[in-house]
């Protein structure tokens, strides 16, 4: 296997994020999945919202979106409708998924249509220097939150599942081996697939909550992350910091471009 240079656009190098930031890691482990797919470089599509994982897209050599705030999955429902034959991936924050693009989520979720999405989970708009996200767990501090943040957190994994997503899966940067698998899955899932990757933002969320650098970041995420698995034989007070890892969901079914194709047949004739 190549080592995935001919997938970048090296002369937008070098890329805008901060170092040490974990938004490398998840599209490196996106082009691994294309690799070992072997997805069609020329029939893959990438599309994102706003946001320093939604500037990743402008460094892949595919066909590329990168659209306005939380309307990735808009554009993306339009492409995947109008050519179901092209692969659609969607890149997204935790702000740009869950809060603008939160309704578009939702109705990607309960439409089955065959795209994934990965939303890169750093618990705060990073862009924008710090304010917190429907994502940031209760109590963090944030720019918009010098005291502590107040809002209950969303559990996008489980919100996506409600929604009726047919795949869904979280892990972290920290498991990149996992992260590139429950990809893989979500890729390969013929309906709509959500991972949710926690990663790690050491310049705005790590420098505000004393978290330290990111080698310290990737540790906490060792430290807190509970396979599903382990989570069943914990009582909820040795839940209480840590969050859970794994497959939530993955049960396939109709898929919306082809249910459309199936009425179209159908109804030929009929008018
Ligand atoms: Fe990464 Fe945070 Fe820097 Fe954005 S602000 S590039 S998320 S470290």
């Amino acid at each position: 296997m190549s080592n995935g240079r001919e997938l970048l656009r090296l002369n937008k190098m070098p890329h805008i994020w901060c170092p040490g930031c974990g938004n490398g890691i998840i599209t490196s482990q996106v082009l691994r999945a294309i690799q070992e797919l072997e997805w069609d470089q020329d029939k893959t599509v990438i599309v994102s919202g706003i946001g320093c994982s939604s500037r990743a897209p402008g460094y892949l050599d595919f066909s590329t979106l990168h659209t306005t705030h939380g309307r990735a999955l808009a554009f993306a429902t339009g492409l995947k409708y109008a050519n179901p034959e092209l692969k659609v991936i969607v890149l997204t924050g935790d702000g740009d998924s869950a809060a603008i693009g939160g309704n578009h989520l939702i109705h990607a979720c309960r439409r089955n249509i065959d795209i994934t999405t990965i939303v890169f989970n750093n618990s705060i708009y990073g862009m924008t220097s710090g304010q917190y996200s429907p994502l940031t767990p209760t109590g963090s501090l944030a720019t918009t939150a010098p005291y502590g943040n107040i809002d209950r957190t969303f559990d996008l994994s489980q919100l996506a599942v409600a929604a009726g997503a047919t795949y869904v899966a979280r892990t972290t940067t920290y498991h990149t081996n996992q992260l590139r698998d429950f990809i893989k899955k979500g890729m390969q899932n013929k309906g709509f697939s959500v991972i949710e990757a926690v990663t790690h933002c050491p310049t705005y969320f790590g420098r505000r909550n004393r978290m330290g650098g990111a080698v310290e970041m990737l540790n906490w995420q060792k430290d807190h992350a509970v396979p599903i698995r382990a989570a069943e034989r914990l009582s909820e007070e040795e839940l209480a910091d840590k969050f859970i890892i794994g497959e939530f969901h993955n049960k396939p079914e109709p898929e919306y471009c082809e249910r459309y194709a199936q009425l179209i047949a159908n109804t030929k004739g009929q008018e």
